[in-house]
């Protein structure tokens, strides 16, 4: 068994049959959630509860509290339809019935709408009831805001303003409370700096867990280990060794059902600001003294920080965008971005966007980061790619290859197939071509799958960070200063493209790696985008 020995989470522990160290143990809590009916409790909340469940992960005091607006539903109706929505998740394989059992016992509902005052004396006596019975010892309590942004604010007022989550200066101090905030933390660097002022001036930043579930993905934990625990790679982690990064998030699907959220969005909110500009700092990023959740998020500041300003005179030659237009996904034809349900015909909403950062610093100077993202793409993949500079001199090359020798890649998968491969040059076996001077050369990779080497698929990444805020571990959070860091780097882009409208708007067939202007971007040089 390969031994992971950094900061493993409980969850991890528990995948690979570790023990499970001390700290890394659930604490009694109640979970409360706001926005209980809706699709991300249904799809990822309630499956990765079960999960810890059935792993014995959760404190044998941890209950739930579902707060929603629907108030006929009642504990037993609402355990049904979380007992249903079970079923139809991909994330659960089978469901254990004893486990369920038990689990559901602690399953609770209240009605009532989160963002009224009225509300919070009914959630505070259902809590009370239900800690009374459950962990009458502790009472900690998270809130977890499963709600659109939009009610982030007032939510998070009268959580205070109620008393339920007072603030607490001390992190050591119990009972604790908590606030779990989903993303999109913001829409720009005002309204996250304003959010971020509001919800500071009520609770410390210690008790605000800003979700980005990316991060709770095996892979993105595994870059720094990758980096850090092995002594061959960082050496050339820098200007010197690297030709360039490259960083994808592509999505098979569109937007589904969600046109009019998607309208607001657009890929550079929902993807570059947050999962991109993650990824590309975890790869950037100098190593931290310590994998304390400080050590870790400073690191990621600088250098988030340290990326060069996209002015307005840079932004056409730096960076693209463009909208899928009709074509055909694993073999199904489907429509453009513009047709649609609930999408403007004349819409500025990027679907595709490519963009070349540079990391002004001592190790990166020079190097491009080139960073992509768009839906309806020919596969659904998330990777990090390590381009590797091309040896300096080639005797093979010329007549005996009779091609360009390609680099050295290192490429780390987020989703799916979590992993990482490196491709070399070998020799083509056989004494076809006898002389060594006309060696045939071939690329070869060489594997590591997390479901190979450790026998199953990695774990969801909503486990993970919930098993976290249990345990007050917040290195796979976003600190306030990250959030704005980010925005500040992203807003002008977003900006200068509603300034100054795409006429034509770039286009790309569905079904295809992304627009022909995103190919100039990355240039031939670089030997153009991978197809992964
Ligand atoms: P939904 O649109 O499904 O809404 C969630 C719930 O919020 C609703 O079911 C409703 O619950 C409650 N709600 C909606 N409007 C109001 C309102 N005005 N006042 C009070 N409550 C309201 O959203 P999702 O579940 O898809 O997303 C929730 C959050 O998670 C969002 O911030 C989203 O960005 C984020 N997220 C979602 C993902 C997903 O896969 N769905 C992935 C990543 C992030 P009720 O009627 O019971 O009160």
């Amino acid at each position: 068994m390969p031994g992971l020995h950094m900061h493993m989470s409980a969850r991890q522990h528990a995948t690979y049959g570790t023990k499970l160290p001390e700290m890394s143990q659930a604490e009694h809590c109640t979970m409360v959630i706001f926005g209980a009916t809706g699709d991300l409790t249904k799809r990822k909340l309630f499956p990765a509860l079960y999960q810890l469940a059935a792993e014995h992960l959760l404190a044998p005091g941890f209950a739930v509290l579902a707060v929603g607006r629907e108030s006929s539903l009642t504990d037993e109706t609402f355990r049904t339809k979380m007992r249903e929505a079970l079923g139809e998740s991909d994330e659960v394989k089978k469901v254990d019935d004893s486990v369920w059992q038990e689990f559901e016992k602690r399953i609770f509902f209240v009605g009532g709408d989160a963002t009224d005052a009225a509300a919070y004396e009914g959630i505070k006596k259902k809590l009370d009831e239900i800690e009374s019975e459950c962990a009458p010892e502790t009472r900690n309590r998270f809130f977890y805001l499963a709600v659109p942004p939009s009610v982030f604010e007032p939510i998070v007022r009268l959580l205070s303003s109620s008393g339920l989550v007072p603030r607490i200066d001390d992190p050591k101090q119990r009972p604790w409370a908590r606030v779990v905030v989903e993303k999109p933390f913001g829409r720009s660097l005002a309204t996250a700096h304003a959010l971020n002022q509001l919800v500071l001036s009520l609770f410390a930043e210690h008790q605000v867990y800003r979700i980005d579930h990316f991060l709770g993905k095996e892979t993105v934990q595994n870059v720094l280990v990758l980096r850090f625990a092995n002594s061959i790679f960082e050496p050339l982690w820098n200007r010197r060794w690297v030709s360039h990064v490259e960083i994808t998030a592509a999505e098979t699907v569109g937007v589904e059902a969600r046109g009019k959220y998607y309208e607001e969005a657009g890929v550079v909110r929902d993807m570059f600001q947050n999962h991109l500009l993650q990824l590309l700092a975890l790869t950037a990023m100098e190593p931290p003294y310590s994998m304390t959740a400080d050590a870790v998020r400073d690191e990621k500041v600088k250098v988030i920080r340290s990326i060069r300003w996209l002015s307005p005179e840079t932004i056409p030659e730096v960076a693209v965008r463009a909208q899928y237009a009709a074509g055909t996904v694993k073999g199904e034809k489907v429509p453009g971005y513009r047709d649609e349900p609930d999408v403007s015909k004349d819409s500025q909403t990027p679907t595709y966007a490519a963009v070349r950062f540079f990391v002004d610093n001592w190790r990166w100077k020079g190097v491009p980061f080139f960073v992509r993202s768009g839906k309806r793409m020919p596969k659904r993949v998330s990777e990090i790619a390590v381009h590797f500079q091309a040896p300096p001199h080639l005797m093979f090359g010329g007549n005996g290859v009779g091609r360009d020798l390609e680099p050295n890649v290192l490429v780390m998968r987020v989703q799916p197939n979590e992993g990482v491969s490196l491709n070399f040059e070998v020799k083509v076996p056989g004494a076809a071509v006898a002389l060594t001077q006309n060696i045939e050369v071939a690329p070869v990779d060489m594997d590591f799958a997390y479901a190979e080497a450790f026998g199953e698929t990695a774990a969801p990444a909503y486990e993970t960070l919930l098993l976290d805020v249990m345990i007050g571990e917040m290195t796979l959070f976003t600190r306030s200063d990250e959030v704005e860091a980010a925005w500040r780097l992203i807003d002008p882009l977003l900006d200068y493209w509603a300034s100054h409208p795409a006429d034509p708007m770039p286009t790309y067939p569905a079904g295809s790696w992304g627009p022909k202007e995103a190919d100039k971007l990355i240039g031939k040089m670089n030997g153009g985008w991978r197809k992964p």
